[in-house]
């Protein structure tokens, strides 16, 4: 039996928690943080955006006005779990952890500056250069493993939908991710050019680094290029 103080004790702790479910309004850096939707997966936001803060340097925010949480069907619909639109960050009320939560808007700041960076990211084409040469050595490898490549265009930079279906569907990212070692930093990199970009700059905060320098070194001095400038 508790005790009538402990039994006070654990009201409080059950009506806070509660309160903590319920709330909407958060921020980040300053932005501010909107629930829509609540999350379906026990969250901890404050605890999540908290640590994003102490990873992240504040200036790489400056692209994003404030960010959603919610159903979305725009991103149901492309299967997508957070999208950057229009100074806007959505995030997918269906993601699973904490982790994802963090992995996803790294992953959406980076797209965010990309704009504001394009000369700095791809001005120079050393980018394309390396991830073609990616793109070239997963080709080999994915005929070494005997699957029909022969509809598919390597050497495209942008998003193609049927690129990416083979990729996700054809060989599935758990075979891909075992493709690409010592090629790519993961599976999503050989999606597109932007693609590469991002994931490179999500595993520079919350990957491998030093894997990310080896098998991208140019990948690897792009995200320093941006991340260190102060402007
Ligand atoms: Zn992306």
């Amino acid at each position: 039996m508790l005790d009538n103080q402990s039994k006070i004790q654990k009201i409080i702790e059950n009506s806070l928690r509660e309160q903590e479910s319920q709330r909407r309004d958060f921020s980040l850096f300053g932005k501010w943080f909107y629930i829509k939707e609540h999350f379906l997966a026990p969250i901890n936001i404050s605890r999540t955006l908290e640590e994003l803060e102490e990873k992240i340097p504040a200036h790489l925010f400056e692209e994003i006005d404030e960010f959603f949480v919610g159903d979305f069907d725009f991103l149901t619909d492309k299967g997508l779990e957070a999208q950057y639109k229009d100074g806007a960050v959505y995030i997918s009320n269906s993601i699973v952890s904490e982790l994802d939560l963090v992995e996803n808007i790294i992953h959406e700041v980076s797209h965010s500056l990309e704009t504001r960076y394009g000369h700095v990211i791809y001005g120079d084409q050393k980018l394309a250069r390396e991830f073609l040469l990616k793109r070239n050595s997963l080709r080999s490898k994915l005929k070494q493993e005997g699957y029909d490549i022969s509809e598919y265009d390597f050497e495209n930079l942008e998003y193609d939908e049927d690129f990416d279906f083979f990729l996700y569907e054809a060989v599935g990212y758990a075979q891909l991710n075992n493709l690409v070692v010592g090629i790519m930093p993961s599976a999503y990199a050989a999606t597109s050019l932007r693609e590469y970009w991002s994931v490179g700059f999500e595993d520079y905060f919350v990957g491998d680094r030093e894997y990310l320098k080896r098998v991208s070194p140019i990948l690897f001095s792009k995200v320093e290029e941006v991340i260190t400038d102060e402007y």
